[in-house]
């Protein structure tokens, strides 16, 4: 969901761009415009996020699965492995990207509802270990880094489904790395935040367009990049700025989460989410009707009521409800209202 104001403002630069007379469609990626919303753009995000000055930030397109790829391509040694935490199916997927085109050692497994509790033993020929901070299909999400026996090891986040909703210690990564199309932005982009020193040449050459040097080189200007998704980002950077910033956002996903988490567990004989509650998402709330064959009956009564894409992802089914920073609380309690009105007309 993105808020109203910035759909509004997105739809006024169509036709008319901050007045300069035409659209955003139609604005050139070389033009000093463009150049003026990425580094708007980057300020806010480094002032939103206290990004230290060691770091650099990096915008690729091709989405976030692109980042499964170029992650390990950018950082591997010649004889190191990407070492990998898999909570659920996005950090599994990473996992095994890195594994179809190098080295890639799996470093702790859960089973969805699970995450690491006890330390994580980092072989010496890891050069980085991954994990994702909020599995958006299976409805975890870390409240601090994973657990790790090697202090100096370089940590890489997918923060993808919880960018911008909560303040983060950058300083603690090497990487962190989100695509837009949650909390920040439209499908297609990804924000990049690398400790500069990590952007370096390769004694094997990456695919230009693979390289993060090449991003750094030409500030995230490689070819002709999805110029309208930039602004989008920067729409959603000054909307989250004047919400309050990250601890607003904080707040607001935990009021939100907590209501539904309290509606589910109210009803364990209708409603069932097993994830323990220090592992659950303030994003994504999943969880299945006890008896699933009311889960279609569900989700058309709520898009009845004007409540759209409950579905479960389609690997997991059940219900999956994502609340990202626009998602008003109006909203989550009509959701709950429903749960307790589709509950007393099915229950058994
Ligand atoms: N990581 C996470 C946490 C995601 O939720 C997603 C997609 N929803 C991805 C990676 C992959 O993103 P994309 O579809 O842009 O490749």
């Amino acid at each position: 969901m993105m808020p109203l104001s910035v759909l509004e403002a997105v739809r006024d630069a169509m036709i008319d761009f901050d007045g300069k007379g035409y659209s955003i469609l139609e604005l050139n990626h070389r033009s000093a415009h463009f150049d003026e919303i990425r580094r708007e753009l980057k300020e806010r995000i480094r002032s939103l996020m206290s990004v230290p000055e060691e770091y650099e930030i990096l915008f690729c397109p091709g989405g976030g699965r692109q980042q499964f790829s170029m992650i390990p391509l950018n950082l591997l040694t010649e004889s190191g492995r990407g070492g990998y935490v898999v909570t659920g199916k996005w950090s599994q997927l990473a996992y095994e990207e890195c594994a179809r085109i190098t080295k890639a050692a799996l470093l702790w497994k859960g089973d969805g509802s699970t995450l690491p509790t006890a330390t994580i033993e980092v072989p010496v020929d890891v050069d980085y270990v991954y994990y994702c901070d909020n599995e958006t299909v299976d409805g975890t999400e870390f409240r601090d880094l994973p657990p790790l026996d090697r202090s100096d090891a370089l940590v890489v986040a997918d923060m993808s489904s919880n960018f911008m909703s909560r303040p983060v210690d950058v300083s603690r990564y090497g990487v962190l790395w989100a695509g837009v199309q949650k909390n920040f932005g439209a499908s297609g982009l990804s924000v990049l935040i690398v400790r500069k020193n990590l952007i370096r040449n390769k004694a094997k050459p990456v695919p230009l367009m693979l390289d993060w040097m090449k991003y750094a080189q030409t500030d995230s200007v490689p070819n002709s990049v999805p110029v309208l998704q930039f602004y989008v980002a920067l729409l959603m950077a000054r909307w989250v700025e004047s919400m309050g910033g990250l601890e607003a956002m904080d707040r607001a996903a935990k009021a939100k989460s907590a209501l539904l988490y309290g509606a589910i567990d109210a009803n364990p004989g209708m409603y069932v989410n097993e994830i323990p509650s220090s592992n659950r998402s303030r994003m994504n709330v999943v969880f299945r009707l006890r008896d699933e064959s009311l889960t279609e009956k569900f989700v058309r009564e709520a898009e009845d009521e004007g409540m759209i894409n409950l579905a479960g992802h389609r690997s997991k089914g059940g219900i999956r409800v994502s609340l990202y920073n626009a998602m008003p609380i109006d909203a989550v309690e009509k959701l709950v209202q429903f749960m307790k009105s589709f509950s007393n007309r099915y229950a058994v």
